[in-house]
């Protein structure tokens, strides 16, 4: 029989108890640093946890504290995140320490909502940070905990609506205790990972199976709803290996591009009527001022994006007519290393520097 949630001490026993003996042993429950846990939660937004561990290792190593991080450059702070993707983190991640240094004397905030207020620190962020960090009684809502909330309660609506989130956030708020949120926060997210999982949930191995009205009716399989998925477009694109006398060719991309503030072969996607060579000629005149020839291909890659898919392809050019490439900048072989770099620009750079490798296409 279904117990309900009037009265949610036994969900949140029962819940806690689990989690004490199969919580999952990651980095960051190894610490109380607020600023580790900011760290780590903006890492974890779009990132596998599998992933995201090495590269908050990586952060931290580099930058222990708020301060370092806040006076970094941000081309440092994008050369540890090169590969992770969703580069605005990054620069967000940034903007936050400083204006945490700046604005609260160098202590990440402890009120969600002023938390809210840092760049890139939204609801689930800053209630993760107050609740883990702090012990503040807020929920915090991620994916797992949004399938698991949405199961327990059986909420038939689409989830990726505004009502229905509110909905869920407020069903979370009041299952979170006042007595150690966080433990409770990160319990609810390690049933989502490890048990209440997306297409089939272990409801069998589940420490709250008796308060899931979803599988006491037996919906669990058809929750959470979402909209049907759009089709991801594919966009040809194309990029320029140009090299001079060993330095090589570079543009750094905009901030509100795709891949923003890293360093980048020049080009980009194609127009639909244009071949490489010619969507070539045009990005690299538009970019660096300089006109090109393509002569060889080096290598192809398809990258997704939350919202297109790139069919990506590099050729060797040669500059024609003298051309300087005023608005590039030419950058030795030996310094690529230093420069946070498009992550599959850098493969078709290593790939073109070794000669035992000749057909790349
Ligand atoms: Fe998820 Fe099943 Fe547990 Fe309900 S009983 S919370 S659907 S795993």
């Amino acid at each position: 029989m279904r117990r309900g949630m009037e009265d949610p001490a036994g969900f949140r026993h029962a819940l806690l108890a689990w989690y004490a003996d199969r919580r999952r042993d990651l980095p960051w429950r190894h610490t109380s640093d607020p600023y580790a846990i900011l760290v780590a939660e903006v890492l974890l937004q779009q990132t596998r946890v599998e992933t995201g561990e090495a590269y908050y290792r990586r952060l931290l190593e580099r930058f222990p504290s708020v301060e370092s991080l806040a006076d970094a450059q941000e081309e440092e702070v994008l050369r540890v995140w090169e590969g992770l993707g969703y580069y605005r983190r990054a620069r967000h991640l940034h903007r936050a320490a400083q204006e945490i240094v700046a604005k609260h004397e160098g202590r990440v905030p402890r009120d969600p909502e002023v938390l809210e207020s840092l760049p890139g620190v939204g609801p689930y962020t800053a209630g993760a940070v107050a609740s883990i960090a702090y012990g503040v009684p807020v929920p915090a809502v991620d994916g797992n905990v949004t399938r698991v909330v949405s199961r327990l309660y059986a909420v038939e609506e689409d989830v990726t609506r505004t009502t229905t989130q509110r909905r869920i956030r407020r069903k979370a708020a009041d299952l979170v205790p006042a007595q150690d949120p966080g433990a409770f926060n990160q319990a609810l997210m390690d049933l989502g990972a490890q048990v209440c999982l997306p297409r089939r949930p272990r409801c069998a191995a589940c420490p709250v199976t008796s308060w899931c009205e979803a599988r006491s009716r037996g919906v669990e399989g058809s929750l959470p709803r979402t909209p049907r998925r759009k089709e991801v477009p594919t966009v040809a694109a194309a990029f320029a290996l140009v090299e001079r006398e060993g330095r090589i060719l570079l543009v750094r991309r905009e901030a509100d591009d795709l891949l923003g503030g890293l360093w980048a072969l020049p080009g980009g996607e194609l127009r639909p009527d244009e071949v490489p060579e010619q969507g070539l000629r045009r990005l690299v005149r538009e970019q660096c001022g300089a006109a090109v020839r393509a002569e060889a291909p080096v290598g192809s890659h398809r990258h997704t994006f939350s919202h297109r898919r790139w069919a990506a392809r590099a050729f060797r050019c040669r500059l024609v007519d003298k051309s300087d490439a005023g608005k590039g900048r030419w950058v030795p072989r030996e310094e690529l290393a230093d420069l946070p770099l498009v992550p599959f620009h850098r493969d078709f750079l290593d790939r073109s520097a070794d000669p035992s490798l000749d057909d790349f296409a």
